[in-house]
């Protein structure tokens, strides 16, 4: 009796040293198979195919072995033992990539030129207040040379009992502002509808970081023909900001530009955390201009300078930053906007620090 237990044994471990070395020939034979089809550009196995085999298989099975087992059994055998097709997730070449477009995009508004080797600086409030504080701040950038001057007329507040800008009336001041001193405007729009009208008063169109997923207003802004400065997300990943730009530009508006704005972390110091590894990725990924917020990113006055450095350093075309005549009283944003002494003594120290290239 113990004989017969050990002759059957020794069968089965005779059966199953076949069934390796059947499964090793059968992996050598496919892998040789898909290395001839990749020669002939032939399509690989796919992976419907097995469901069609493997119905062929249990048709054929006669037992004992059940018809789930030899279906488990076989399914498993061709997933580890067939070389084939990987789904891949189609792999689009970008509108906004390198790949698309090898040289750098170039922006040009009036007398500016934004990604052209030589950078720019975005002064302005965050909120377009009044004429006087509008026309105050005007005067200052202009006679230092800045010349594209933001202020938010539509403030995508956090709370709706905040200030919630002037609407087309902030823009109209602005407008006659910037008419009066010769400077280039930019301004956020937050919905489809306001933009075709809104825009009339602008340069520069901002899609703010809460709207950087509003797909029907970076549908509406790639219809448009003016340029579009995209800020990214308050926690997009770089993917994510690249897509959103996508677009904008696959809806025939090439004239974007991204702007790196910090990101939400855990850290408290700051009000956002400045990626500044986005800025040589987007550099190297897209062919579009690339800026940084510093006052949003880091939501304070005493460091604005080293960030701007650090974003000129890392790659950037330009900066932002917000200014106004009596921060203190500012309706948004009052903790990290810089007062007039305090952006002259900012541009000043740009402009030393070498790395700021002016347009000669
Ligand atoms: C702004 O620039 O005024 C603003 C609201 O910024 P963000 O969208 O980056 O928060
Ligand atoms: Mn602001």
């Amino acid at each position: 009796m113990n004989d017969h237990v050990e002759k059957l044994k020794r069968r089965l471990d005779g059966i199953d040293q076949q069934l390796l070395v059947l499964l090793n020939e059968r992996a050598r034979i496919a892998g040789a198979l898909g290395q001839m089809l990749d020669a002939l550009d032939l399509p690989k196995h796919h992976p419907d195919q097995d469901n069609q085999k493997v119905a062929e298989l249990k048709q054929m099975n006669p037992g004992p072995v059940d018809q789930q087992a030899i279906e488990h059994l076989f399914k498993e055998i061709m997933t580890s033992t067939e070389n084939r097709e990987k789904p891949r997730k189609e792999e689009r070449k970008l509108l906004v990539s390198r790949q698309a477009k090898s040289e750098d995009t170039v922006i040009r508004v009036k007398n500016v030129e934004i990604g052209g080797g030589s950078h720019v600086l975005i002064a302005g409030p965050c909120s377009v207040e009044s004429r006087e504080q509008m026309r105050t701040m005007a005067a200052a950038m202009k006679s230092v040379g800045v010349t594209i001057i933001r202020g938010g007329a539509f403030k995508p507040r956090t709370s709706p009992y905040d200030f919630q800008g002037l609407g087309l009336e902030g823009l109209k001041i602005l407008k006659e502002v910037a008419d009066e001193f010769g400077l280039v405007t930019i301004s956020e729009i937050m919905s489809p509808s306001q933009l075709e009208h809104a825009a009339q008063y602008i340069d520069i169109i901002q899609i703010g970081a809460r709207n950087m997923q509003n797909f029907d207003l970076l549908k509406a802004a790639g219809r448009m023909s003016m340029p579009v400065l995209l800020k990214r997300g308050i926690a997009a990943t770089l993917d994510e900001f690249v897509y959103a730009a996508e677009y904008i530009m696959s809806g025939g508006n090439t004239q974007v530009m991204l702007i790196e704005r910090g990101i939400r972390t855990y850290e408290k110091w700051t009000r956002n955390t400045l990626d500044i590894s986005a800025v040589p990725l987007l550099k190297q990924k897209t062919h579009l201009p690339v800026l940084v917020d510093v006052s949003h990113s880091t939501g304070r006055r005493d460091i604005l300078l080293p960030c701007a450095k650090a974003a000129l350093a890392a790659g950037a075309d330009g900066i932002m930053v917000e200014t106004h005549p009596n921060p203190e009283a500012a309706l948004s944003d009052a903790a990290q906007q810089i007062d007039i002494g305090q952006f002259r003594e900012f541009w000043n120290g740009l402009r030393d620090s070498g790395l700021f290239r002016q347009k000669p």
